[in-house]
Formats: structure tokens, C-alpha cells, sequence
């Protein structure tokens, strides 16, 4: 089989029996059987890492760190020390924020998108227009504008980057429109920017928001050439508490930590004068880190593989291979753009229905019917017992670039679990919304 077996990879849920219809995964994944059954079999060596010379604590140590292992070769980075946890997305892009505080200096600029979830757009507003200026420093956060399609604008991405743009914060993947910026060309316009290399030469930061780009696609930090990128577990079958941040290693080893605290720092060295910080990628964990998700997070890629192909990575530890990773997310791509494309299809055969987005999107439909709340059309599609989106999704730029009043529209959005029958359900469920309201308005017309 060349594509997925959609009936096994839901065999291992439980929501199919719930009768549900999710087609909301752009916000989260539902998890696999095994995964939520992992901390039970985790229980009997249930320990704190780091902290204990007991063989369960050695035990979960090891599983915790041979995470890393999974989540770096997933990323296809050199090794653990560029990957550290955070919480969320959100998390890790405000630890870069906080990492970089000191290297600013006075008409510096950060030039991000009108493309971006508030999560990489709120926190440079914050560094920008809040703190600096609270430190008596002056950069600009300056915004690339899209197309019409929702596509990001390139040549005006490129004329906002000069000699003093330290820092490109980029989306992999647009939550509202789907559109995915060509980031070997974002690389290249972040190419003219002037952040110190370790070589000598200057060029932009470069941090990719994947958060809706990995549950879809083999990401690649290396080919990349990304400094940072970031992405949620939650959207890809874990549960809900771990993101990762990969950063260039050279980078985390000049950052400036963003938490302090325990574990953090070397062992034993710490005196009243100094303190030294432990290790990569440890620098960044201060506190007891989320030990079961993070392992149940690299358990969550294993599983993924082992869902696609006939292979039996979960409950193992160590790398990934390469080859696997690529061919289970070119599978997912695949099935996911086909559901994607035919539910864009269904829904433009409505007349009083507008879609937003180009059409090579990641898979998620953003749309609104002419005269109705989205919000109503949500609730009115969870009667029928199909769950979507409504709101601005946390894109509230692009929402406002667009005019739309409210700044909300409805959105559909599906993950490798999905079926041609749960997207023609959403359709019809769409379809009997929009017609419903439209019989309503044409009838209102009518009466003059
Ligand atoms: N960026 C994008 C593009 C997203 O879609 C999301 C989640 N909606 C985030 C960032 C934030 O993810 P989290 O809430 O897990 O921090």
C-alpha cells in the first residue's frame, strides 16, 4: 500500500466510537490508545529525572533523554543538544524572545508577517513596542503583507530586510489560509539581514513557526538552514503540555537562559559569586520538566511511523531513521491535501460561501457564509455532530488585512485519521446550513 490504511490507523483511537467527526485537528490531534495507555505502563518506574540514584529514577532518566534522540533525528537535527521543551509553541518562541533581549541595539528591526498566529507575532510586538522601548532601545517590528490568496508577499518580505534586520520570524504554515511560504526563500531574503555569524558575516536570524507545517510534512532543520523552528505536540496524536524548539547550537550556547532555577545549572557549581549553567540542551530546563510528556511526546513519532508503515519503533528508544520519517509524512501529506482539496471543492459548489486560502494549502479550510456568524455556523455544524472552528483562529492580523467584521470565520481541518465519508459529512452539514439561510434570505427578498 502506497497511501495510508485509514480503517487500522483508527483502530487505535477511541473517538471513532464516540461517533464523532473531528475535523477540527488544526487546533489538536485526538491520541492513539497506546498513548494514553503509556502512563500506566509508565507507573511502576514513575520517578523524577536528574534527581535520584534509585534504578527507576536511572530508568526514566534514560527514556526521558533517549527522547531528545527521537524528537532531534525527527527534526532531522545534529544531535539532542539543539532541541529543548517548552510547554507549547508559544513557550518556545517567547524563550527565543527572551534569549535574544541583549541583542538589540538601537534602529535594529524584527520583520515578521501579517500571516502569523498571535504566537509568533505577539511576543516581537511585545520585545518591540514594549520592552526595548522600556530599555530605552528603539527597533522597528516591521510586517510582510500577503496576496490575495493568502500567499506571504515575497518581494515585499524582501524590501522590508536591510543591514539592520536581526531576526525573521516566519510561519511553516498558515493556520487560517493554509498557505505555506517557500522557506528556502525566506532563508534567502533573511540571507540580507545583519545578525553576527560565528563565520564573520551577517545575516538574519531565521525562526520558522511550524506549528501547523509538522503534522504534515518531514521538516528538515539542516536543509533548512533554519535557526529556530517550533512546533506543538498536541497536533501530532501526543497529549496536550510539549512543544519543541530546535535552535541552532551555537546560538543556545550564547543565549542567556529564560527560566533559572534548579537542574539548569552545572552540578555542584554555584556559590554565592557565580554559577555555572549545566549542559545543552539541559541549559534550558530549569525545574522539573514535564518528564511524561516529553517521553510520551517522542513515543507519539514512533507511533506515528508505526501507523503508516509496518515497523514497531514504539516503546523503543534511539533515532528514527531518516527514510521512514520522510516516507510516513509524505504519506500523511498526501492523504490529508486529497481530503483538503475535496472538501475546498464541496464547499465552492456553494454560491452564498466564500473560502479563504490558496489552493496548495496545508490541510484546513477557512471559510464563511454570507450573512451568518461563523460562530453560528460552528455550533450549527456541531448539531450535526461535525466539529469545526470559529473565530480568528489566533490569526487576527490576517482576519484584519482581509476587513472581515467580525475578524472570525469557520474552519475545517483534518489529520491523517480522516475519511472521504467525515469530509462529505462536514460538506453536507455545510451545505444544509448555507441553503437553510439562504431559503430564509431569498424568501425575505422576495417580500421586498
Ligand atoms: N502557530 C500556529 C501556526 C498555530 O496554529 C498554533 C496553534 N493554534 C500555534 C502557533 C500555537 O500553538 P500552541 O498553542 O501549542 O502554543
Amino acid at each position: 500500500m502506497n497511501g495510508l490504511d485509514v480503517p487500522r490507523i483508527r483502530s487505535h483511537f477511541d473517538f471513532p466510537a464516540a461517533g464523532r467527526v473531528v475535523t477540527n485537528n488544526a487546533a489538536s490531534t485526538q491520541p492513539p490508545r497506546e498513548l494514553v495507555e503509556l502512563f500506566r505502563r509508565l507507573a511502576p518506574w514513575y520517578e523524577n529525572v536528574h534527581r535520584g540514584q534509585s534504578a527507576a529514577s536511572r530508568r526514566t532518566t534514560a527514556m526521558f533523554e533517549a527522547s531528545y534522540d527521537t524528537i532531534a533525528a525527527w527534526l532531522n537535527a545534529p544531535s539532542r543538544r539543539s532541541v529543548t521543551m517548552f510547554r507549547n509553541t508559544t513557550e518556545a518562541i517567547n524563550a527565543v524572545m527572551y534569549s535574544l533581549l541583549t541583542e538589540f541595539r538601537d534602529g535594529d528591526n524584527v520583520v515578521s508577517t501579517l500571516l502569523e498566529h498571535n504566537s509568533n507575532y505577539v511576543p516581537w510586538h511585545g520585545l518591540c513596542r514594549e520592552i526595548l522601548p522600556r530599555l530605552g532601545r528603539r527597533v522597528e517590528l516591521r510586517l510582510a503583507r500577503f496576496d490575495a490568496d493568502g500567499r506571504l508577499d515575497l518581494d515585499h518580505l524582501a524590501s522590508l530586510v536591510d543591514e539592520r534586520t536581526k531576526l525573521v520570524c516566519c510561519t511553516g504554515a498558515s493556520n487560517f489560509f493554509g498557505s505555506k511560504p517557500d522557506l528556502a526563500k525566506v532563508r534567502e531574503i533573511a540571507d540580507a539581514g545583519g545578525y553576527p555569524q560565528p563565520t564573520g558575516e551577517r545575516r538574519a536570524l531565521l525562526l520558522v513557526d511550524a506549528a501547523q507545517l509538522a503534522p504534515t510534512s518531514a521538516l528538515d532543520v539542516r536543509a533548512l538552514d533554519v535557526d529556530y523552528l517550533a512546533f506543538s505536540f498536541h497536533k501530532m496524536l501526543a497529549p496536550f503540555g510539549v512543544g519543541v524548539l530546535y535552535a541552532k547550537e551555537h546560538l543556545l550556547d550564547h543565549a542567556m537562559p529564560f527560566l533559572y532555577g534548579g537542574d539548569m545549572i552545572a552540578e555542584g557549581r554555584v556559590t554565592a559569586e557565580s554559577v555555572a549553567w549545566n549542559d545543552l540542551p539541559w541549559k534550558f530546563t530549569a525545574g522539573t520538566p514535564n518528564i511524561l510528556g516529553t517521553i510520551v511526546s517522542a513515543q507519539a513519532l514512533r507511533l506515528l511511523v508505526d501507523l503508516v508503515l509496518p515497523t514497531s519503533f514504539f516503546g523503543g528508544a534511539g533515532p528514527l531513521p531518516r527514510v521512514a520519517v520522510e516516507e510516513v509524512m509524505a504519506r500523511i501529506g498526501r492523504h490529508t491535501a486529497d481530503l483538503t482539496a475535496r472538501c475546498m471543492a464541496g464547499l465552492r459548489s456553494n454560491s452564498h460561501l466564500v473560502t479563504y486560502g490558496p489552493e496548495r494549502r496545508t490541510p484546513l479550510v477557512a471559510f464563511n457564509i454570507e450573512g451568518l456568524s461563523p460562530f453560528a455556523v460552528a455550533e450549527a455544524l456541531d448539531r450535526r455532530g461535525v466539529e469545526a472552528r470559529a473565530g480568528c483562529h489566533c490569526a487576527t492580523l490576517a482576519h484584519q488585512a482581509l476587513g472581515l467584521d467580525p475578524p472570525a470565520s469557520c474552519r475545517l481541518s483534518f489529520a491523517l485519521y480522516n475519511t472521504v465519508e467525515d469530509v462529505d459529512r462536514a460538506v453536507e452539514a455545510v451545505r444544509e446550513i448555507a441553503g437553510g439561510y439562504s431559503a430564509i434570505s431569498d424568501l425575505a427578498r422576495l417580500r421586498g
